[in-house]
């Protein structure tokens, strides 16, 4: 066969559902107000650490719901716990029990 210079490349499909949720589903009991998000961004375009970082909490809340666990562990370390994405938040979301709680799920996870 002639060959073009073109070939098929591997397969980059990441099926989510073979993820670890059990952070997720940690939250789902201990902090149900995550159910709640519409994933309007207006705790990351507030918040302080993402001014000074690049840190994201919405990546954070993907993360999780993805059952991404290592970037996870990485990523709320960057959150300082100040609590102005709660202010903000028009459905609620308790993020900083959100973030403690990502913690004590991984830490039940070791
Ligand atoms: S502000 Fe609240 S509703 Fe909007 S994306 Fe953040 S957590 Fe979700
Ligand atoms: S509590 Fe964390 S996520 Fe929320 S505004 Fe402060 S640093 Fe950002």
């Amino acid at each position: 066969m002639k060959d073009f210079g073109y070939s098929i490349r591997k397969d980059r499909q990441i099926d989510y559902d073979k993820n670890d949720k059990r952070v997720l589903h940690y939250l789902e009991k201990h902090e149900p107000s995550i159910l709640t998000c519409i994933a309007c961004g207006s705790c990351t375009a507030t918040c302080s650490a993402g001014n000074f970082s690049d840190f994201n909490i919405r990546l954070v809340q993907t993360l999780f719901r993805r059952g991404e666990t290592e970037p996870l562990k990485l990523e709320i370390r960057k959150c300082m716990l100040c609590g102005k994405c709660q202010l903000v938040c028009p459905r609620g979301v308790n993020m900083r029990n959100m973030i403690l709680a990502i913690q004590t799920a991984i830490d039940k996870l070791k």
